[in-house]
Formats: structure tokens, sequence, C-alpha cells
């Protein structure tokens, strides 16, 4: 692995034609890092002892690819309190605005063309982010609740 290798190696996840890497991509490592840091703060806050599971959502234009997430995950989580967590992907779908009727469509990431009038000005509603919906931690008392 070259260590002047950029930050992000994508530009985007509706990219069909990504190389398939065997090492982890530094992206993917450094969501994971941040993800684990804010999952961490949330233990932390609550007095857990240690986290369960971690569920997110991602979306499909957000930019991060669910399996090296999951890999990076793997090998981020070791040795913190999420050490033992499983991560739960979700992913959702792209909605697109239209410019020109106003109507909002489902879509598929690579065809942001309007549904009801087939307009190409479109902008994305949801599709593009990355969220922490819900951790699930162990309670010192062995009680899991659901942060
Ligand atoms: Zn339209």
């Amino acid at each position: 692995m070259r260590t002047h290798r950029p930050h992000r190696l994508y530009v985007g996840a509706h990219t069909r034609t990504r190389p398939r890497l065997t090492i982890h991509s530094v992206h993917e490592l450094s969501v994971c890092q941040a993800l684990l840091a804010q999952v961490a703060e949330i233990a932390a806050g609550r007095g857990a002892i240690v986290v369960e599971r971690i569920t997110i959502e991602l979306g499909p234009l957000c930019g991060v690819e669910p399996a090296l997430l999951a890999s990076a995950f793997a090998i981020v989580r070791a040795g913190g309190c999420a050490a033992e967590a499983a991560l739960v992907i979700e992913s959702t779908t792209v909605t697109i605005g239209c410019m020109a009727c106003g109507a909002q469509s489902q879509t598929e990431p690579n065809r942001l063309i309007c549904a009801v009038c087939g307009g190409f000005r479109t902008r994305v509603v949801a599709g593009d982010e990355m969220r922490l919906r819900r951790v699930e931690l162990r309670m010192p008392e062995s009680r899991s609740p659901v942060a």
C-alpha cells in the first residue's frame, strides 16, 4: 500500500467501475473511526460497559461501500468498547426531486431521472447520507437499552 494514497479513493458510490481492492480502503477506515468515536461517546455518556450492536443507514450515493465498511469495522473496533459489536448496515433508497415538475420519486443510484416527467434536472433528496441509527448497549446491571 502506497503511503501517499489520497484520502478519498472514489468519487462516488454510483461509479460502477470501481477496482476490486484487496487492501482496506483508507476512506472506509476513516469513516469507521469517526463512527466508532461517536458510538464510544454515546456508550460513555450512558455508562454502558459494552456496545452490542450498531445499526447504520447507508445511502447508495454516500460514497461508502458497505462491504469495505464492514471489513474496516472489523479492524477498527478492536480493543475498544465496541470490540464485540455487530455492525448492521441498512441500505436506504435514492429519492430525487425534479426541478421541472417538482415531483419526488425513488430511483436507482445510476439513473437520476424524474419518474413522472422524465426530466434530468433533479436533485438528490435522500440517499447520499450515512446515519447512525441505533446503538445497543450492555449496561452494568445487564439490561440492554436501545440508545
Ligand atoms: Zn419531473
